[in-house]
């Protein structure tokens, strides 16, 4: 029996581009299977999207067999459906990506060939964004530097929510990577097996606007940090032997200046000490947090997502 590839598409609000992202995708989706020898389906996860996307989506499944539909009872976020998509394909090979073109279908024949490999993974990088300004492109490389000095784990640079996995990895992911606060691209890239890495460029957004501001940005970089890693934890252990080290110093300097007769100056000395100790203290206390809110979200287990319905083009299955 011919292989299969699974494309997992997320989509939140993309009314405006959605048709062109599936006429653009599809007959490249054909063309690339048939002279590979695969077969594919293309499962879009309707993240409770607000407008027409639904809509959409159901007039793809309608009249494409290939098209299956996974709509949310809510909004859960790009990861979320990311996951969905990954638990519900049933390929050989699946390729995650945006709905928005901003992740050109145009690479996914070397994909099916890296598969055809035997690669586990393949690790999207972009050489380009067209969309991304001056700041955007200084933080990510900053995140990135951060995270591979902080954790045991390795982040490709530049990497994206677009990738590739094979069953196996797909399997691991269902059974094994059910966090609630998760990367999933930490993930892909560090579950081992045979990994390999294509460049492509990122094009600007077809229409829309992004859904990542900047605080979304802050908090998946958040967390990124606290689930690769505890060295935040530990920061308390540092900063105490670091105080006790500048107190101890603090201490002879002001024995000596007693014994050359000065009085040693009390209130600067004081109001320094106290505002830097307090912003070490609450930074520590602010990862402590950080770290309890994931173990909250954790223990209390709530579904990464909720499935209103499975549509295909036989009809709409309620769950
Ligand atoms: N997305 C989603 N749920 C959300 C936000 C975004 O499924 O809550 C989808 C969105 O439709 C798109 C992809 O995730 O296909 C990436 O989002 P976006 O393009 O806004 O992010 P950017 O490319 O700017 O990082
Ligand atoms: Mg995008």
């Amino acid at each position: 029996m011919a292989k299969k590839i699974s494309i997992v598409v997320s989509v939140y609000n993309e009314e405006e581009g959605l048709k062109q992202f599936y006429e653009h995708t599809h007959p490249i989706l054909q063309q690339a299977t048939a002279k590979a020898g695969w077969d594919y389906e293309l499962i879009f996860v309707n993240d409770g999207s607000l407008d027409n996307s639904l809509d959409l989506l159901r007039g793809f499944a309608a009249k494409d067999p290939k098209v299956v539909v996974v709509n949310f009872a809510a909004n859960r976020g790009h990861e979320a459906a990311m996951i969905a998509g990954i638990d519900v394909a049933t390929g050989d090979g699946i390729v995650c990506m945006d709905a928005d073109l901003q992740h050109p279908p145009e690479v996914i024949p070397d994909i099916i060939a890296k598969f055809d490999e035997g690669y586990d993974v393949v690790s999207m990088v972009r050489t380009a964004r067209e969309d991304a300004g001056l700041f955007k492109k200084i933080t990510s490389a900053a995140f990135y530097k951060v995270m591979n000095h902080m954790s045991k784990a390795n982040f490709e640079n530049n990497s994206s929510d677009f990738f590739g996995l094979s069953r196996r990895v797909a399997l691991v992911l269902r059974k094994d990577y059910r966090e609630r606060v998760r990367f999933l691209r930490g993930y892909v890239q560090n579950v081992g097996f045979k990994k390999t890495t294509l460049e492509f460029k990122a094009s600007a957004r077809v229409a829309g606007q992004s859904n990542y501001n900047l605080k979304a940005l802050v908090k998946l970089s958040l967390n990124a940090i606290c689930n690769f890693s505890d060295a935040p934890l530990k920061m308390g252990i540092y900063a105490g032997l670091m105080s006790l080290a500048f107190s101890f110093i603090l201490i002879v300097y002001s024995i000596v200046q007693f014994f050359l007769g000065n009085a040693p100056s009390g209130y600067s000395t004081i109001v320094v000490l106290i505002s830097f100790m307090f912003g070490v203290l609450f930074i520590i206390l602010g990862f402590i947090s950080e770290y309890l809110a994931i173990i909250f979200a954790e223990v209390k287990n709530r579904p990464i997502y909720i499935i209103d319905s499975i549509i295909t083009k036989d009809g709409e299955e309620r769950q």
